[in-house]
């Protein structure tokens, strides 16, 4: 991508309407617009974070046995009526009337209309379990929208959703989601600490939050150091083993962790001392198990293997898709702006001239913005006609995690500049290093 064809607008100032810094930033590097009270427009650099956030989790739910499927954004109230939530939901469901004085609303959440399509749809015991998830805007009417994208009115969620026969297949449901926010974090380069959550009406342990440490977080935190040294990734570990996924979910829930919702402080008590970690955080994901809520104020039931009909346990899987653009860059940033970790950076590398007016700065750079291209390689070319300054400022702020700067003395010593917006470091190479190691 050429900047000077891009929509990229960065603001030279801090937008003093932003209290947290991602939501500064966000704004600053031209990632949203806000068009609307708690609603955003995703200009093309947020919007390509946005998709590679999306796939990451898409991947990771595909991995994990889980089915893609869409279901719209709006939805009849009849279909929530049949679980009793549309009167008890509230002020946070955007009601809407269509021309023929039908009742709708925009879907803060979708329990009723997986259930329903399940319901219509499987007779037979042979078609459990499963787990179906969509990745769709949601819309939830907040009191209070603040921070832009991370509690907005209008974002994006991933939601699946579990049907199994039994308690025991539900439980293998939830360690398995459970794995899969593991790894799906972990691919972000953030740490998001699975936290017992309420439970709800029905009790037991299967309630968890995931939670990115963030001192701008909404809720308060306390947990085990250990998780400081936890293998997210479980490499080896298997979704077809659910005797190791077990073991995974009881070392998750041995370690003490917990929001000030669930804070124990019986149990913290005997959490050593110099092991107490306690912080703020951001909710990125909520996996939940919840019986037979809907299926059974919804009649959903199939047949069983003995002939008898059983009604099925699920539960659900939530993960912030726009909310987590602002968590990672609240866990990853510094005084001069964002700092992508690669799996989500919008782009790879953006090449940089310091003189916009020096033929060979030009050259050495259409050469390398064309040879990185034909290579597939993400890369933002910033070919505008600005000081040098300005450009590396800008590059600082979007904060991709390579820069290559090209100037006038450096290529007559044959060499170029690559500079690790993370570290700081800057290295000296020619171009052919460079390109060389931006493929690699
Ligand atoms: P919160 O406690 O932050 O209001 P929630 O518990 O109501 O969230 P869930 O119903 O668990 O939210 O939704 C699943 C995920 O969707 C949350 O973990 C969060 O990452 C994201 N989410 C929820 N509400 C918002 C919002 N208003 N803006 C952006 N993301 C949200
Ligand atoms: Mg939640």
């Amino acid at each position: 991508m050429r900047l000077s064809r891009c929509f990229l607008p960065v603001l030279k100032e801090s937008p003093t309407d932003a209290q947290i810094v991602s939501h500064k930033l966000m704004l600053r590097a031209g990632l949203v617009r806000q068009t609307a009270a708690g609603i955003y427009a995703w200009l093309p650099i947020g919007f390509r974070v946005l998709q590679k956030i999306e796939q990451i989790v898409r991947e990771e739910q595909d991995k994990a046995g889980a089915i893609e499927l869409l279901m719209p954004t709006l939805q009849s109230a009849d279909l929530w009526r049949q679980s009793g939530r549309y009167d008890a939901y509230g002020p946070e469901m955007l009601r809407i009337k269509d021309r023929h004085e039908r009742e709708m609303l925009y879907g803060p959440t979708n329990e009723e209309m997986i259930t329903a399509l399940f319901r219509d749809d499987v007779k037979s015991y042979r078609d459990l379990p499963r787990t179906l998830y969509h990745i769709q805007w949601k819309f939830r009417d907040e009191v209070r929208p603040r921070f832009g994208v991370m509690r907005g009115r209008e974002f994006l969620m991933k939601d699946a959703y579990s049907f199994d026969l039994d308690e025991a297949g539900a439980r293998q449901s939830y360690y398995t989601q459970m794995l899969a926010y593991l790894r799906t974090f972990q691919r972000m380069g953030i740490q998001a600490v699975p936290m017992k959550a309420a439970s709800g009406p029905i009790g037991g342990d299967l309630s968890h939050e995931f939670i990115v440490l963030a001192p701008t977080g909404e809720s308060e935190v306390f947990y085990d150091a250990a998780f400081d040294e936890f293998d997210w990734a479980q490499p080896g570990l298997r979704y077809d083993d659910p005797a190791g996924l077990e073991k995974l979910f009881q070392q998750v829930t041995a370690t003490y962790s917990a929001t000030d919702e669930t804070h124990d402080e019986a149990r913290w008590a005997e959490v050593a001392e110099g092991r107490r970690r306690t912080g703020r955080g951001i909710e990125v994901g909520h996996i939940f198990y919840f019986g037979k809520k809907y299926s059974e104020s919804m009649g959903l039931k199939v047949s069983g293997p003995d002939g008898s009909m059983v009604t099925p346990e699920m539960g659900s899987y939530g993960i912030g898709v726009s909310r987590l653009v602002g968590a990672i860059i609240e866990a990853s940033h510094d005084d001069n702006g964002i700092i992508w970790p690669d799996a989500v950076a919008p782009w790879k590398v953006g090449i940089v001239t310091m003189r916009g007016d020096d033929a060979p700065s030009i050259a050495a750079a259409e050469e390398l913005y064309s040879r990185l291209t034909e290579a597939d390689v993400d890369v933002l070319y910033d070919d505008r006609d600005e000081r040098g300054g300005v450009k590396l400022g800008s590059m600082d702020l979007i904060g991709l995690p390579w820069q290559v700067i090209i100037g006038p003395r450096g290529l007559e010593k044959g060499v170029v500049e690559l500079k690790n917006r993370k570290t700081g470091e800057r290295e000296e190479l020619s171009l052919e290093s460079a390109h060389a190691r931006l493929t690699a």
